[in-house]
C-alpha cells in the first residue's frame, strides 16, 4: 500500500479537506496511473453531500480521470508505461453476468465497483476517486486516450461525454432528428457537441437566457428558454428526442409535451427527489420516458475515438485542488462554462516542492 495525497468530504455538511488515501501496489493485471486532470461532475456534489442517501464517508470524489501510466503488472497487455489513459465512473464489475457479457458493465447484475463511494471487487477495500494524485486499476477498465486531444478538455469525456453519447446512439439520433438538450451544464454542453456532430437538428432547452450565444457556438441550431411560456407552447409536439441533463427537481410533464408522436425523453440528470408524472403526457402521442447511465467500456472507447476523430473536447475552466469547494458552489448556481477540471498535476508538483 502507498499513501497518496487527496481531498475528501468527511461528512455531508463540511467542505472537502486534505486527506490521504491508500492505493494498492499494482497486481498482475493492474496499471498504476499518475493523475493529470480530473473533471468535477455534479454527481460528485450529490455524493459528497449525501443527497442520494448512499454515501459512505470519507469520500474522495472524481470520476473523470486522465493520467499517465507509471507502472504495469506482469500480465498487462493493453497499456504501456508512459501511455496517456483514462478512468471513468467504474473500475471493475463481475465480468460474468449477462450485462457484463454484453459490454454494458455499468448495469452489472453482480454489482459495479464504482470509482468512488464503492468497494474494490478484489479485496473489498473502499474505492477513492480522482481528487487524488494517483490511482491503480485493472487494465480492462482503463481507456486509451487519442493522442491528438487536449488533455484537460478530455477528462470530462470520461463521464459527461459517455453519459450523453450513449443515449444519443441508443435512440439513433442523426440527420433529420430534432433533438432537445435540457440543461446547458457539463453533460448538456457535451450533448450539444455530440448531437451536432451526429448531424441532428439541436435545440438547447435552458433556464439561463445568458447561455444562448454559447449554445449556438457549441453547435445548437436554436435555443428555447424554458421560462418563456409562449415559446414552450410553440414547441409542443416538436422534438423526436429530448435528453434531460437537469440536476435539480423539475416538472417532467412540461417537457414531455414537447415530444412529437413516438418521441422519447431520456433522463440522465438524477435529482434526488421523486417527481410526479401524468400518464396522459405519454399516452397522448405514444411518447416514452426512459433513463440512461453512463456507458460500458467498449462504448466509452468508441466515444473517445469518435471525439479524437472529430476533435471534440469539453469546454473547461481549470482550477486548483483547493478551489473545489468554491467550484461546487458555482456549479450549484449554474455558473460553470462548462466543466471545472482540477489540475491534479500541479497539485502533485506543489506537494513535491
Ligand atoms: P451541471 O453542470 O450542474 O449542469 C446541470 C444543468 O441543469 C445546469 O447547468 C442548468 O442548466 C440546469 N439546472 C440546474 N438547476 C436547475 C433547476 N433548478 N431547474 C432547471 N434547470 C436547472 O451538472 P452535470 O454535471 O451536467 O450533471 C447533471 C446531472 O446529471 C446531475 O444530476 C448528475 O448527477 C447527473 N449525472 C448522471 C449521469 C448518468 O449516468 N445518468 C452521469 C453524470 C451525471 P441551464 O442553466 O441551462 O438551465
Ligand atoms: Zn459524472
Ligand atoms: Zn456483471
Amino acid at each position: 500500500m502507498t499513501n497518496m495525497n487527496a481531498i475528501a468530504a468527511l461528512s455531508a455538511t463540511t467542505p472537502l479537506v486534505p486527506f490521504q488515501v491508500e492505493r494498492r501496489q499494482p497486481g498482475q493485471h493492474d496499471v498504476a496511473i499518475d493523475i493529470l486532470y480530473c473533471g468535477v461532475c455534479h454527481s460528485d456534489i450529490h455524493t459528497a453531500r449525501n443527497e442520494w442517501g448512499n454515501t459512505t464517508f470519507p469520500v474522495v470524489p472524481g470520476h473523470e480521470i486522465v493520467g499517465r501510466v507509471t507502472a504495469i503488472g506482469a500480465h498487462v497487455s493493453k497499456h504501456r508505461i508512459g501511455d496517456i489513459v483514462g478512468i471513468g465512473c467504474f473500475v471493475d464489475s463481475c465480468r460474468t453476468c449477462v450485462n457484463c457479457a454484453a459490454g454494458e458493465e455499468q448495469y452489472c447484475e453482480g454489482g459495479v465497483a464504482w470509482t468512488y463511494n464503492s468497494r474494490e471487487k478484489s479485496d473489498g477495500r473502499p474505492t477513492y476517486g480522482g481528487y487524488s494524485t494517483a490511482i491503480v486499476a485493472d487494465e480492462s477498465y482503463v481507456l486509451r486516450i487519442p493522442t491528438n486531444l487536449e488533455l484537460s478538455g478530455t477528462a470530462p469525456l470520461l463521464c459527461a461525454g459517455i453519459t450523453t453519447y450513449s443515449p444519443l446512439k441508443y435512440w439513433e439520433v442523426g440527420p433529420g432528428t430534432r433533438v432537445g438538450i435540457m440543461g446547458l451544464g457539463g453533460l448538456g454542453h457535451m450533448g450539444v457537441k455530440l448531437a451536432a456532430a451526429f448531424g441532428a437538428e439541436v435545440t438547447v432547452i435552458s433556464g439561463s437566457p445568458t447561455k444562448e450565444a454559447d449554445a449556438r457556438r457549441l453547435g445548437a441550431h436554436s435555443f428555447l428558454l424554458s421560462s418563456d411560456e409562449a415559446a414552450m407552447q410553440r414547441h409542443k409536439n416538436h422534438f423526436d428526442f429530448i435528453l434531460d441533463t437537469v440536476s435539480a427537481p423539475h416538472d417532467y410533464n412540461r417537457y414531455l409535451q414537447l415530444l412529437r408522436l413516438n418521441g422519447n425523453m431520456t433522463l440522465v440528470g438524477i435529482p434526488p427527489e421523486a417527481i410526479p408524472l401524468r400518464a396522459n403526457m405519454l399516452t397522448g402521442r405514444r411518447r416514452s420516458l426512459s433513463g440512461s447511465l453512463i456507458g460500458g467500456i467498449r462504448e466509452t472507447q468508441e466515444m473517445l475515438d469518435f471525439c479524437g476523430h472529430h476533435n471534440i473536447v469539453s469546454d473547461v475552466e481549470i482550477i486548483r485542488m483547493d478551489q473545489v469547494n468554491e467550484a461546487y458552489d458555482r456549479i450549484l448556481s449554474s455558473d460553470v462554462r462548462y466543466r471545472f477540471v482540477i489540475d491534479v498535476d500541479a497539485f502533485r508538483q506543489g506537494i513535491q516542492q
